[in-house]
């Protein structure tokens, strides 16, 4: 009998595999309150309208986390990613528009208070932490699913398709490296100009909205990004354009896994709960889905998935 693949497992899942494994974990962090966050959470603050997209940052990152600089379009003469990648967790990117309007936008793990990433393993490979809410992943417990790729609304986790033992790879705001020695993340502490910093949520909520008081009208809709996006995340953005122009997805307050857990609970009384719990989460993940598959699709392309894939 032939064995069962990643890939079998992925597409039994998105066939509706997944009514059966999701259910399981797709129970918000809070099991249906809503999820604050912990007194000494992890927070970054990034501020669009001071970052003069220097890529110190993205340096930094790669130097901490060990991970070997992304050089392919550049013949390996320097470190060029187009997105988020297996060796970029942190990447500076442009948005500009015919008007000349312009803005550089800096994207990570958002580090959300109510993980959807966790909430969809079905294995418990990606966990948030009780002490500071950082988001990290455990390789001894992930089978390579994927189903955190699909899950995250904001399409943060990349797999390792070109090694054979393929990682998932995010930020997890260098606990490792350098959180739990007390140290702030590389990130942060490489920024020349204050576009990106780190502190408690509080202190960074409390410094995004000083920000604001003092440049009226510089920033757009006087918002925090991040303050209830998704439930709230732990990564703050301020922008002078519309965040979306950003690649910064318009969410409404209440997480998805929240939101499936409350319909779940309900449903279950009704002794429907897998089924109705797989269509509330459809559309979420049909359209992540397509990301992923024009990821697996390129892999492919290229030549570059591994044997066992
Ligand atoms: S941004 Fe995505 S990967 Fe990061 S914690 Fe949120 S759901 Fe998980
Ligand atoms: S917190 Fe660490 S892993 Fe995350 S973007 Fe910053 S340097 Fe990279
Ligand atoms: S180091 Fe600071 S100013 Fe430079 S690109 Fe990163 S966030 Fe922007």
């Amino acid at each position: 009998m032939s064995e069962l693949t990643r890939r079998d497992v992925l597409k039994l899942a998105g066939l509706g595999g997944a009514a059966l494994v999701l259910p399981a974990s797709l129970a918000s962090a809070s099991g249906g309150e809503s999820v604050g966050a912990p007194p000494l959470a992890a927070s970054m603050l990034y501020d669009a309208t001071i970052c003069t997209g220097c890529k110190a940052c993205m340096s930094a990152c790669n130097t901490t986390n060990q991970l070997e600089p992304d050089t392919r379009l550049s013949d390996g003469l320097y470190q060029m990613p187009v997105d988020l990648n297996s060796r970029t967790k942190n990447i500076i990117k442009l948005y500009s528009d015919p008007s000349g309007s312009y803005s550089f936008v800096k994207r990570q793990c958002m580090h959300c208070l109510d993980p959807a990433c966790v909430a969809g393993c079905p294995f418990h490979a990606l966990e948030k932490n009780r002490d500071q809410g950082v988001v990290t992943w455990d390789g001894s417990k992930c089978i390579g699913c994927r189903y955190c790729e699909i899950a995250c609304p904001y399409q943060i986790p990349k797999f390792e398709w070109d090694k054979f033992n393929p990682r998932i790879v995010k930020c997890e705001f260098c606990y490792e490296q350098r959180l739990k020695d007390g140290r702030q993340p590389g990130c942060t502490s490489a920024c020349p100009t204050g576009a990106v910093i780190y502190g408690t949520r509080e202190n960074m909520l409390a410094e995004a909205r000083r920000r604001i008081a003092s440049r009226p009208g510089q920033y757009y809709k006087d918002r925090v990004y991040g303050e209830t996006e998704g439930g709230g995340t732990q990564v703050f953005y301020l922008s002078r354009v519309p965040f979306s122009k950003l690649g910064l997805p318009t969410l409404s307050e209440e997480s998805n896994p929240h939101y499936a857990t409350k319909v779940s609970s309900r449903i279950y009384g009704w002794l429907a709960g897998p089924a109705v719990v797989f269509a509330v989460l459809f559309g979420a993940i049909n359209r992540n889905w397509k990301h992923h598959e024009a990821d697996r699709r390129e892999h492919e392309a290229e030549g570059r998935l591994p044997e066992q894939l």
